[in-house]
């Protein structure tokens, strides 16, 4: 039974021209491709139509056509994070997940536009390009993966695969209607995701329904030894959980996510939702994470902390950008920082910078590891009654450009819902429950127990399965 909106059927090359001609036609409008190699991506194709054509398909994946976040490795391609420092570095091999979806015989096709570093909510901190919202055209695609979730949505890939370090699988995903993944930390391996907060990163699927997505993470989840926080567990077979009978589970509702500044609209469709699950005999209680008031500030002193280590090997020696203007080793340094990073790469520096320098280290990274750990115990303790939560996955639908470019701290609120759960390590998924009367998608987060993935898809699917919301598809 194929339960993915994979079409394997067709031959690889002609759905991988249809893509083209698809991308041709609305990239002018969307712009979420930074770079696209259709020499590459039609060879790719047409490796996979020898294959399938010789009895040797490689499995589901074969011939499915995959963009890529432009911060994960493809050897020979470039690697640009969307800044200027990495223009033109070419990544000389590939990531973990990339070498698993290639023995998969999956095409990669493309770069994907992001924040710079992955750090935003909205693609607007890209250095190279807007992309915008497929269902309203005026409006941000979220992110930092909008790129990979405006493909997605568009019809310019079957699928993508973005990264989520505070949020930017589920948020993107959420504001274009399409379905995303962010896996519990250390079941997918960081080797050739460019480190933004390591101890937060993870690479997830971004996809048209929750199977497609299943059969995504079923390829790239596993031990690599190249990560040392990679785990060493049995990966489910999460495509065969999709396929069991509908079980009732026990879904948990934190009630610190349905206060003040929640979107009504927003709020009466995931309200809607835990309706309907009650309706199909799950069992609803309500929970709390009382520590919930201070994910953002614990977000933004450990994640711009080891921003600020992780970055700094991009200092103009080796493969950065060095500025023309350098006349000693400290401005090579200096200047090629100053050139090559955006400003909001640079705030996070310097707010990492200051929350790691001596005297203040205790005050602030060490205070903010120890709130981490009650952050993750209030989820703990909500899971001894519950198999997973629903909760909104954005505070409001997507916001139009520039609405938020001057107010970095009402950027940072979008990630409310989505940042515990990258500090607490679990997994968490957004899917769309419905559209705004304006029109614009909304969707809810599911977030599992560690390694739930398994029970924390099946419980999309339910939803899925009786809604038509994954199935539509923006006028474009
Ligand atoms: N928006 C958050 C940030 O800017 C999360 C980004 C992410 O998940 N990569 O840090």
């Amino acid at each position: 039974m194929n339960l993915t909106t994979f079409d394997t059927a067709s031959s690889s090359v002609s759905r991988m021209e249809a893509i083209i001609s698809r991308c041709n036609a609305v990239e002018p409008k969307i712009g979420a491709f930074l770079a696209r190699d259709e020499k590459d991506a039609l060879s790719q194709a047409k490796a996979s139509d020898e294959r399938r054509a010789a009895g040797r398909a490689l499995g589901p994946l074969d011939g499915v056509i995959l963009g890529v976040k432009d911060v994960i490795a493809v050897k020979g391609q470039r690697l640009s994070c969307a800044s200027k420092i990495l223009e033109n570095y070419v990544s000389p091999y590939d990531a973990h997940v990339v070498e698993k979806l290639k023995a998969a015989g999956a095409i990669l096709w493309g770069r994907l536009n992001m924040d710079e570093f992955a750090m935003g909510s909205s693609c607007e901190n890209s250095a190279f390009q807007k992309t915008h919202n497929p269902w309203a055209l005026d409006r941000i695609p979220g992110g930092s993966s909008g790129g990979s979730a405006a493909a997605v949505a568009s019809g310019e890939c079957d699928a993508a695969l973005g990264s989520d370090t505070g949020g930017s699988i589920r948020q993107p995903a959420a504001c274009c209607g399409i379905v995303g993944l962010k896996p519990t930390y250390g079941l997918v391996s960081r080797y050739g995701l460019a480190a933004f907060a390591s101890s937060l990163d993870q690479i997830g699927p971004m996809g048209r329904s929750v199977a497609d997505c299943a059969a995504i993470l079923q390829t790239i989840a596993g031990h690599d030894e190249r990560d040392s926080t990679s785990l060493k567990v049995d990966v489910p077979d999460y495509m065969a959980a999709l396929a069991e009978p509908e079980k009732p589970v026990t879904i948990g509702l934190p009630k610190e996510y349905f206060g003040e500044g929640i979107d009504p609209e927003i709020r009466a469709k995931v309200e809607a939702a835990a309706k309907f699950y009650e309706g199909r005999g799950c069992k609803l209680k309500e929970v709390s994470l009382p520590h919930s008031s201070c994910a953002i500030p614990v977000y933004y002193i450990i994640a711009p902390a080891e921003a600020s280590s992780n970055l700094a090997r991009y200092d103009g020696v080796r493969y950065t950008r060095r500025s023309a203007a350098a006349t000693n080793t400290d401005e090579v340094f200096s200047l090629s920082r100053g050139e090559g990073f955006g400003a909001e790469v640079k705030r996070r520096i310097l707010l990492g910078s200051y929350a790691l320098s001596s005297g203040y280290y205790d005050a602030y990274y060490v205070r903010a590891q120890k709130v981490r750990s009650l952050i993750r115990s209030d989820f703990m303790k909500a899971f001894e009654e519950v198999d997973v939560l629903l909760t909104p996955t954005t505070p409001q639908p997507p916001f139009r450009f520039g609405e938020k470019t001057d107010d970095p701290l009402a950027m940072y609120l979008e990630d409310i819902f989505t940042i515990s759960v990258n500090l607490a390590g679990l997994p968490g998924m957004s899917l769309p429950c419905g559209f705004t009367a304006a029109g614009l998608p909304v969707g809810m987060q599911l977030i599992g127990k560690p390694l739930g993935e398994a029970q924390m898809l099946q419980t999309a699917q339910v939803f899925e399965k009786a809604h038509e919301y994954a199935s539509m598809r923006p006028a474009l």
